[in-house]
């Protein structure tokens, strides 16, 4: 199956490279293709001479400058990527998915474009400084991407020149007893260059550690907007937010200096870091993140179907009870878990983990308990609807539950979480307090949001536990996110206006990169 989806991918990659010249560095159009006339392409900027000085100094550092690119011929090109998001997010071609696909590549729309001007594939620090310097001496605005998932198109600008950080070396080193700069000592750290994806950082440490900072998704920036932005994992709760597990920063800054940024040096930096917003501060180049030590886990994964039959068949009823009872129960248990459960959660599924023996897992006798008590017994009668039974799963590896090597740059696991539509995401922090003090008004709310539009299923993290640990003045994350219970997203239009009716605070809406400048739009989602 794997190779069956992988083969045509490969193909795509293969065939574009070599038909169009605008779509990656391999066979891009060079510079000197272009005579000083067309100095009016620049967008008002620089000559081509002086971004040929550029290149120059780029190639000096093994790197390269690509471009430029024009919106027209652009546009007439980009149609191919249609539907091929390894492209758009593997090779950097598509500059940022959701707006190219629908908006700026299609001519008709009209919506003009964010692409920058040219694209500096940088494989040092020094050509990420060369960049900036030249960015800021010719008065151009510098865009810094690594994956291209941010949400907003944060990664991107018109007319800018883009840091592409895909082309960064990959760092991957383990280091044990690794010391920060005031001389704290730290058993095991990873370093991880600053274009690395989760996918690179899974592979490097392997089985010999635990990474409890990756996200699900393999395919995202580990040090760029997914760090930068809080961090949100399967395993926060117990282990805390990608930034709560960081060391230090190395960080090239505005002025052109590549920085250390830790506990002890340029301390304000690293508070800025942790939560200020990919592309906020400067291009981040290294991460030494801690690493735990290989751990055995429980999964406990439950979850409902046949939604559409029980509805069709007239038992919309009771199915709409079930779903009902599972939110009660959630409600009421998720605020007292043991910190050591982590996980996410739907009206329709749960996935949870455990990170300790069976011996303390007591939910899981509760969860059992209750579906086979409560929710079976009462509400699921029929065998094409109901509720899978609730599945315990022992794992001695979190290398091997992700996927182990076999998962490594596989197109199927990196597109684990490609949605084939225009992404329309919002996202809304739930209090703990509001969850206890008003279980039956939480009720109603998950219960409009699931049957609002098309069902509620994305997956919603659970935070408390280690998040809320951590003091507010630790990070720049907003305060918000250390005294909520819930991470609550969705999809689709009609379950947003059911968020917006139900919070009425602009401020629950800072999550994932939200707490970037350039995401500033947050508040109209
Ligand atoms: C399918 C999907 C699943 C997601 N799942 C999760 C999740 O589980 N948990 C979670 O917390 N978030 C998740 N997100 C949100 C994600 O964290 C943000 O979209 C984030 O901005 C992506 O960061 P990136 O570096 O990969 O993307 P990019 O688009 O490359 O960059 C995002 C921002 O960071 C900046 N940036 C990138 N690299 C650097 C760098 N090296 N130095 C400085 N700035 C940089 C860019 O300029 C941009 O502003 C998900 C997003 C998608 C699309």
């Amino acid at each position: 199956l794997l190779l069956l989806i992988g083969l045509p991918v490969a193909l795509v990659i293969s065939i574009t490279r070599s038909q169009h010249p605008h779509t990656g560095e391999a066979g891009n159009t060079i510079l000197s293709d272009f005579p000083d006339s067309t100095d009016g392409l620049f967008k008002g900027g620089p000559s081509i001479n002086i971004w040929n000085e550029l290149k120059k100094s780029l190639s000096e550092y093994n790197s390269t400058l690509t471009g430029p690119i024009i919106d027209n011929e652009y546009m007439e090109t980009c149609e191919i990527f249609d539907n091929n998001p390894y492209m758009t997010a593997a090779e950097s071609t598509c500059l940022q998915f959701n707006e190219c696909r629908f908006k700026f590549c299609l001519p008709d729309l009209n919506a003009g474009s964010n692409l920058p001007t040219f694209v500096a594939n940088v494989r040092s620090e020094k050509a990420i400084e060369v960049a900036i310097l030249f960015a800021s001496e010719n008065n151009v605005t510098i865009s810094i991407k690594t994956t291209g998932w941010s949400f907003k198109g944060s990664s991107t600008a018109y007319g800018s020149l883009m840091v592409l950080m895909n082309t960064f070396p990959k760092d991957g080193t383990i280091l044990n007893k690794y010391k920060n700069s005031c001389g704290s000592s730290f058993p095991a750290a990873v370093a991880v260059g600053g274009g690395e994806w989760v996918d690179d950082v899974l592979e490097e440490v392997g089985d010999q550690y635990f990474t409890a900072f990756v996200p699900f998704t393999r395919a995202l920036g580990v040090a760029g907007g997914f760090l930068q932005g809080g961090g949100v994992s399967l395993t926060s709760r117990t282990y805390g937010l990608a930034i709560d597990q960081v060391i230090d920063f190395r960080v090239t800054l505005a002025n052109g200096k590549t920085v250390l940024a830790d506990q002890c040096s340029n301390h304000e930096l690293f508070w800025a870091l942790k939560g200020g917003g990919g592309g906020t501060f400067g291009v981040v180049t290294k991460v030494h993140y801690k690493l735990e030590p290989k751990t055995s886990f429980i999964s406990l994964h439950f979850s409902f179907f046949g939604g559409d039959v029980a509805h069709a068949q007239g038992d919309g009823e009771d199915y709409t009870k079930a779903i009902k009872e599972w939110l009660r129960f959630w409600i009421e248990k998720s605020p007292h878990l043991d910190h050591r459960w982590s996980g996410v959660f739907s009206s329709t599924y749960c996935y949870l983990f455990f990170f300790g023996p069976r011996d303390d897992a007591t939910f899981i006798d509760e969860f059992n308990d209750w579906f086979n008590n409560d929710l079976n017994q009462l509400y699921l009668s029929s065998s094409k609807w109901g509720a899978s039974l609730p599945k315990i799963e022992y794992h001695s590896s979190w290398y091997q539950y992700r996927g182990g090597s076999s998962a490594f740059r596989n197109p199927y696991s990196i597109l684990e979480s490609y949605i084939p539509n225009l992404w329309s995401v919002s996202s809304r922090l739930m209090e703990y307090d509001e969850v206890v003090n008003a279980p039956e008004d939480t009720l109603r709310f998950l219960m409009e949001l699931s049957f609002t539009g098309t069902t509620w299923n994305s997956p919603n993290f659970l935070l408390g536990g280690k998040v809320s640990e951590v003091s507010v003045n630790d990070s720049s994350i907003h305060p918000m996110m250390r005294r909520s219970l819930w991470a609550i997203y969705i999809f689709e239009s009609e379950g947003q206006k059911v968020l917006k009716k139900h919070f009425k605070s602009k401020e629950n809406a800072c999550l994932f990169n939200f707490h970037s400048v350039a995401e500033q739009n947050r508040q109209a989602f």
